[in-house]
């Protein structure tokens, strides 16, 4: 096995994960942006996706939402069916609707923007998802979601319109409104790039204790400080695949791949 090869080999067995990902590919058009994307992920860990912009981080995360729907590739939820994705054909539209659906139940992303809806309140954003969609009893949503927004030091803003936050606080109300989901894992998708960079300590912070808490996460950051903390297990994705895959240490301490080595020279 070649050098590149043992790189890429997935780090643990995929037995007992929460998270199996096999061979995923998606096109748009003529521009296909996944070639095979291979990811474990146990329960309790923190995935970190590193790579240029394009390279395809955001389609992995939105196809682990059932925000996109893959050309090919098997994903495992622990305890769901193995979803197995095909090209669509005119009777395969319904089919991959519910693959992506089934896929949605088990996941909430947070976003680089938060997408905070701007006419309800606070607790009414955290509430939407798991008292109308979920459809649980409004008083059990309303006392967890109080208690989740004392967690991330937001008690007082229930009321507040979204826009009447800062940047950061905003962001901290999305990450509550996915905890409010009750997933089993957690998306981040850039979750600070959109930020005042005084304002980024406070997120990656909430992120941060949410892993120690022993939240499954994937997280895409181009944060490599907080990647180095925070990730169990770091994927450098570059032009739609896995380039490179390891321990925090070794990949940013001793990338192998030079694709690697040029992008971490880039950012740091
Ligand atoms: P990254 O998150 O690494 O920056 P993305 O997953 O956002 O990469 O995008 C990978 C590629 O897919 C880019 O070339 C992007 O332009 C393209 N792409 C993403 N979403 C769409 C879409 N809905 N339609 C067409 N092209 C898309």
């Amino acid at each position: 096995m070649s050098l590149a090869d043992a790189a890429r080999t997935p780090h643990t067995s995929t037995a007992d994960a929460l998270l199996t990902v096999r061979g995923l590919h998606k096109r748009f058009g003529d521009n296909e942006v996944l070639r095979g994307i291979d990811l474990t992920l146990h329960r309790g860990e923190v995935v970190v996706l590193i790579g240029p912009s394009g390279s395809g981080k955001t389609t992995v995360l939105r196809a682990l939402n059932g925000l996109e729907t893959p050309d090919a590739g098997t994903i495992v939820v622990a305890g769901g069916p193995d979803i197995d994705f095909a090209p669509e054909t005119p009777v395969s539209k319904r089919t991959r609707a519910q693959k992506r659906l089934a896929l949605r139940d088990r996941s909430a992303m947070v976003f680089q923007h938060h997408n905070l809806f701007p006419h309800l309140s606070v607790l009414e954003n955290v509430i939407e998802g798991p008292w109308r969609v979920q459809g649980r009893p409004k008083a059990e949503v309303v006392a967890e979601a109080q208690v989740l927004l004392a967690r991330v030091g937001l008690a007082d803003k229930a009321d507040a319109r979204p826009h009447e936050l800062s940047g950061g606080q905003q962001q901290r109300v999305g990450i509550v409104r996915a905890l409010a989901l009750r997933p089993d894992l957690l998306l981040f998708d850039e979750p600070t790039s959109a930020l005042d960079p005084e304002l980024v300590g406070e997120v990656l912070l909430v992120i941060k204790e949410l892993a120690d808490e022993g939240w499954s996460m994937v997280v895409v950051t181009h944060e490599l400080s907080f990647a180095r903390e925070a990730a169990d297990h770091v994927l450098f994705m570059d032009a739609g695949v896995v380039v490179e895959e390891g321990a925090p240490g070794d990949i940013f301490g001793a990338p192998q791949h030079e694709r690697t080595k040029r992008f971490l020279t880039r950012i740091m």
